[in-house]
């Protein structure tokens, strides 16, 4: 029987979940759905000064997204790796038992003097300088006894490190470019590495997808493997995500919006950003549509095909695929989603609101730009200087309309339209069409006229021509 696929998405919990964070999750997610396997969610809160109480918050966005994670216990509680601490502990031990490992006993001062000492004498990267790895154990023990201490792998010189990167293909280092890396801190708690190799063995994972910053990772990763005598693993590492300026995309970048939460806040649909974040470094060959709904991403996405190259960050194509999925929902959905996302169409009626739904569903890329373009609503709107002046140059068309509104108990939009331009002989341009919509709205911008006439019953078009007209008349 084939091996069960297993990946992990493991975030640490010291901020709000970035962006580049849930491409990470997606793509493992795409990954196991694709080979039927299973993704795992696990939390690497072993920094406890780093980590921020609401972290469990920013999960539960993910869940807003509509992808699930596999639960790794059957009671369903979360993994995380504060659990294991003597775990990660008891194995180091047994590393230094089998001469693996060592404790290291320097101190900040000792580690930091080393490092300047290196860097002057142009030293790039400098290396831990080894002092505690020939220590004897009768040494070991004195220390140990005294003072506080590290513990660190005892890698072998020398040696070529060499994996295969699902996205990089072979990549190879020697240990010679590393050093013997910490794997317990002096607070006792593992370092990042050491305590992700033995999750990940203890949760079987079989696959690790991550982002590029951490392939340097990777060797040491391996190195730990090795020592343990841990199945080995497949990598794929994907590439940065890039703003317009070309720079990573970090908290730092103002321009861009940086956590998913602000993205669901703010009306973009989760199959839209998922869509987006599928596509920022993977091209599926299939490409006559880039829209795509999860389960033809989930059919699609095989690991192939992942980007090498930065990936771009575009806003203006996640607005894109935020129209393409509007485009999908039903009327009651549509209505639904306007409702939650537009201000001022959530103090709509429902009948209102059905009308404008139908009428702007094929304009609008997120709710936001309804609010924009529903002015026209508003009764309270000042006429602006430049339409004072237009209904000034076309007050003879004006005063027709409201007398042929105050005479007429009833009339349609075609029937005014005829009675200006057939009995009075006005022109059918943007002279007399403004002065209309201006009467009745008081702004030049909205919808086309003919659902202005919808929208609004004719007594409410009677009533605003009038008033409009009279106030204009009295101000000017
Ligand atoms: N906690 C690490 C991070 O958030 C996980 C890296 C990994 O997937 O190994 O970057």
């Amino acid at each position: 029987m084939k091996k069960e696929i297993r990946l992990r998405f493991a975030p640490s919990p010291t901020g709000k979940l970035h962006i580049g964070g849930v491409r990470t999750f997606l793509f493992n997610y795409l990954y196991a759905k694709h080979y039927n396997g299973k993704l795992f969610l696990r939390i690497e809160d072993t920094d406890i000064e780093r980590n921020i109480k609401d972290f469990y918050k920013e999960i539960e966005h993910l869940n807003k997204l509509n992808l699930k994670w596999d639960n790794f216990f059957e009671d369903n509680t979360i993994y995380t790796q504060s659990k294991n601490l003597k775990l990660y502990q008891k194995i180091a031990l047994d590393l230094i038992d089998k001469g693996l490992a060592y404790k290291c006993f320097c101190t900040k001062q000792e580690l930091e003097d080393s490092r300047n000492l290196q860097a002057k004498n142009g030293i790039k990267s400098p290396k831990y300088n080894e002092k505690c790895r020939n220590f004897s154990i009768e040494d070991q023990e004195k220390f140990s006894k005294k003072s506080s201490f590290t513990i660190r792998i005892k890698r072998e010189k020398n040696l070529d490190i060499k994996f295969f990167d699902l996205n990089f293909s072979e990549i190879t280092v020697n240990t010679n470019d590393l050093d013997d890396f910490v794997i317990i801190k002096e607070n006792g708690h593992p370092t990042y590495n050491f305590a992700c190799v033995i999750d990940d063995f203890l949760m079987g994972i079989t696959h690790v997808f991550r982002g590029q910053e951490h392939i340097a990772n990777t060797p040491k990763q391996i190195i730990i493997q090795k020592f343990l005598k841990y199945p080995e693993i497949s990598y794929c590492h994907f590439s940065v995500i890039v703003d317009k300026y070309g720079k990573k995309l970090s908290k730092r970048n103002k321009e861009t919006k940086q956590f998913l939460s602000d993205y669901l806040n703010e009306g973009y649909l989760p199959e839209a950003i998922i869509n987006f974040l599928a596509l920022l470094g993977w091209f599926p060959l299939q490409k006559d549509s880039e829209v795509f709904v999860l389960d033809e991403l989930i059919k699609a996405f095989d690991g192939k095909n992942i980007s090498k190259s930065p990936s771009f960050f575009d806003d203006t194509k996640l607005l894109f695929f935020n129209f393409s999925h509007l485009q999908k929902l039903n009327d009651e959905e549509y209505y639904n989603y306007l409702k939650t996302f537009s201000k001022k169409f959530s103090l709509l009626n429902q009948e209102d609101g059905g009308k404008i739904a139908k009428y702007y569903k094929n304009e609008l890329q997120i709710a936001k730009e309804l609010d924009q373009k529903l002015e026209w609503l508003e009764e309270s709107n000042p006429f602006l200087p430049e339409n004072i002046q237009f209904l000034k140059d076309n007050f003879h068309i004006a005063k027709l309309i409201y007398e042929y509104v105050l005479e007429k108990d009833a009339f349609s939009y075609d029937e005014l339209i005829n009675f200006l331009s057939k009995e009075k002989k006005i022109l059918k341009n943007k002279n007399l069409f403004f002065t209309i919509r201006l009467l009745i709205t008081k702004t030049t911008k909205g919808p086309e006229l003919k659902f202005i006439f919808f929208f609004f019953s004719l007594d409410k078009i009677k009533k605003r021509i009038i008033n409009n007209f009279r106030t204009f008349k009295n101000d000017h």
